[in-house]
């Protein structure tokens, strides 16, 4: 089971292909003994075709099979029979990792797609190419690539305690590791210590890189370190971080949903330790 990203500027859809249709943040989907799985192309492109924005995008090879980004418009989604519409954020946690993956990727130049139509520099309306995923500005011929924001992402240890951190954007009783986007000229680990040092107060030294993984919500590429402890007191900065602490492995909080880097980070340090 396996998702690759090669474009194929050939491809046209076929009946059994999978489809990757998104509307307002959400995907279509069926849940199936356990199992999330995605519709097809036959089943699908008749139900939605008075929705959609833009013409199908190729997004890869899911399981043998092509798979195809649609992106949808309107008020309302569109119905298809057997299948329901979930938030594409909760789904992450419950799809194996190859669906999402192409999710990942689907969401990811669907956000491109809608934020690249004009042009930045001088406001004509572009054309995404056929040969290449790029939006091009027929006027001044600047290119539009689907990029990703990065943040960096910070599981860090104090002895056998981890610092955990509830932002005001979490629900209530979520706690997860820090992470902020990386600033105009910074490296990752430049970034690293400013958060830390910003959110909470503290100093951290032995910066490891541990992972990354795409976060389409809406753009972003998280880049996954572990630090240790160096030095200072726990004080949060109230704007972002309402409350943080260092947490035993026996007295955890609520962590982050399956499938996001932060709880990653902390199933990785939980593991390291049996
Ligand atoms: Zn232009």
């Amino acid at each position: 089971m396996s998702f690759s990203q090669i474009h194929d500027v050939n491809a046209r859809p076929q009946a059994a292909d999978t489809v990757l249709a998104c509307w307002d943040g959400s995907l279509l989907v069926r849940q199936n003994a356990g199992a999330v799985e995605l519709p097809l192309w036959s089943g699908v492109e008749p139900c939605v075709a008075s929705s959609l924005e833009g013409d199908p995008l190729h997004v890869g090879q899911l399981e043998g099979r092509a798979c195809w980004l649609l992106s949808l418009a309107g008020e309302q989604a569109p119905e298809v029979q057997g299948f329901e519409w979930l938030p594409a954020r909760s789904l992450m946690g419950m799809f194996d990792e190859a669906k999402a993956n192409a999710a990942a990727c689907a969401l990811s130049l669907n956000w491109w797609r809608k934020r690249s139509r004009y042009c930045g520099a001088c406001g004509s309306q572009t054309e995404v190419l056929d040969s290449e995923r790029v939006a091009r500005c027929p006027s001044c011929g600047q290119m539009y690539y689907p990029t990703a924001s990065a943040a960096v992402i910070v599981a860090i240890t104090r002895g056998e305690t981890i610092l955990l951190a509830h932002n005001k954007g979490f629900r209530a009783g979520v706690f997860s590791t820090l992470a902020g986007f990386v600033d105009a000229g910074e490296s990752l680990e430049q970034t690293l210590v400013r958060e830390v040092r910003e959110e909470v107060g503290i100093e951290v030294e032995d910066i490891e890189y541990v992972a990354s993984q795409s976060w389409p919500f809406p753009n972003s590429l998280m880049v996954g370190f572990r630090a240790k402890y160096k030095s200072g007191e726990i004080c949060v900065d109230g704007k972002e971080i309402e409350t943080a602490d260092w947490f035993s492995r026996y007295h955890l909080p609520v962590l982050p949903v399956k499938g996001s880097m932060a709880r990653v980070l902390v199933d990785n340090w939980l593991q390291r330790r049996l």
